[in-house]
């Protein structure tokens, strides 16, 4: 799983928004490098000035931006960071006292070294993010005069990029995983979501058998989804069985997910059924405290059966949307783990089946060699659990249902089914 860390680090500097050359950049390092099936597409502004009720903003590109003093020195250099530059700034050139300048900056009162995250994608402003600390600096002498320079392009006629790979399985049914790609540099949110979703994709291949098509999908945040659903809502809501959102899911703390609107769909069980056994502590959170995708796909007129995972959830880390949310915030084994999150849905997905118990009556066991002639230490667990699975086969129970109902992980129950079936003992209902 290092390399899921190493895409992370890959990316990082890379400047992303909801447009421009950046998220090129981004989703074609991931073709070349892991995913040679993705299918980058690109979604025309000009024949699409409105998806649903969104006006969709122009292709923003930017190859320079810095604030510099009358003696030439760079104070800020968008270079060094690219969260310095208000996302989609409009150009500018020219030479503005501090207490001028002042009104285009933004900052944080409340960490005073971080540099904020900050984006005006509806209104055409400029701006720069710094720290507090060195803005108070800068006030000691408001009339002192600064050259201001943002090269920057809108392009009316470019277009909005994400990326889309189709996995096909047995079924037409199809599983949905979608992450976002139009944050700049910062690890968390959103470079684990990107990272566990090649990982995903990764297992997902190396399955010798697919039940579902998985369907996975890197875009822009909100308008991304939206441009989405325009293209291909009628097919969503005919085949997708299940759908994850990937959001912040690198870090080290808790193990979360925001629910779907009534918290009612077989991704809401699967979720709450991994989350048990992942940790100690799980976060669910209800659909009241949503703020990623999932507020496109849950929408009234879409209803997609979709919860977001996320190690902590965004808005609930003091790293969010800042610079603080960097390579050190990220490790490989909270990345590891935010993986492995997907990967159990996924394995719970591809392996919750019907059977049913061939016998009438309780099977003998020991005539297969299923109940142990020893008695040791934790073997009377494992034939409680046994014979507690088949007391529950009858043919309307999914392995996931029995595993809830006797309150023991989906993979324990998955090994007393696969033990059973060499034995001839049960078959598909
Ligand atoms: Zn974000």
């Amino acid at each position: 799983m290092v390399y899921m860390y190493n895409i992370i680090q890959k990316l990082f500097p890379i400047t992303r928004s909801l447009s421009g050359n950046g998220n090129r950049e981004t989703l074609n390092y991931l073709k070349e490098n892991y995913l040679c099936e993705l299918n980058i597409k690109e979604y025309s502004i000009k024949d699409n000035t409105e998806t649903f009720d969104w006006t969709t903003p122009y292709e923003w590109n930017i190859t320079e931006a810095y604030i510099e003093d009358e003696n030439r020195n760079r104070i800020i250099d968008f270079k060094n960071n690219n969260l310095h530059i208000l996302g989609y700034s409009e150009p500018v050139n020219i030479t503005i006292p501090f207490s001028e300048l002042d009104k285009h900056l933004y900052s944080l009162e409340s960490d005073i070294d971080a540099v904020p995250y900050t984006t005006s994608y509806y209104k055409k402003r400029w701006g720069f993010c710094i720290t507090h600390r060195q803005r108070e600096e800068l006030r000691k002498n408001p009339d002192k005069l600064y050259h201001i320079v943002i090269d920057s392009s809108y392009n009316k006629n470019g277009s909005i990029t994400y990326g889309e790979l189709i996995i096909n399985g047995l079924s037409d049914e199809e599983i949905l995983i979608s992450t976002y790609i139009c944050h700049p540099s910062m690890a968390n949110d959103n470079l684990s979501g990107i990272a566990a979703a090649v990982a995903a994709a990764k297992y997902i291949y190396s399955l010798y058998e697919r039940k579902y098509t998985y369907r996975i999908i890197f875009i822009p945040e909100t308008i991304g989804a939206l441009i989405y659903l325009k293209e291909n809502i009628d097919h969503l809501k005919k085949y997708v069985k299940a759908g994850f959102v990937l959001s912040c899911i690198g870090d080290d703390g808790d193990y979360s997910c925001v629910h779907t609107p009534y918290n009612n769909t077989y991704t809401d069980r699967i979720v709450t059924h991994v989350l048990k056994y992942i940790t100690d502590n799980p976060k669910e959170y209800s659909f009241l405290e949503r703020g990623s995708d999932e507020r496109q796909f849950c929408a009234p007129l879409v209803n997609l059966p979709v919860c977001t995972l996320s190690r902590t959830k965004f808005g609930k880390f003091k790293e969010y949307h800042t610079s603080n949310d960097n390579l050190n915030f990220v490790t490989a084994a909270g990345i590891g783990g935010g993986i492995n999150y997907i990967c159990q849905c996924i394995n719970i997905l591809e392996n919750n089946e019907y059977y049913k118990i061939k016998t009438v009556g309780e099977p003998q066991l020991g005539k297969y060699g299923l109940y142990p002639t020893i008695s040791q230490k934790g073997s009377a667990d494992f034939t409680r659990n046994m014979t507690n699975i088949i007391a529950y086969l009858n043919g309307s129970n999914s392995i996931l249902d029995i595993a809830e109902i006797i309150n023991i992980p989906f993979n324990n129950a998955l090994d007393i089914i696969k033990q059973l079936d060499n034995s001839h003992l049960i078959q598909k209902a």
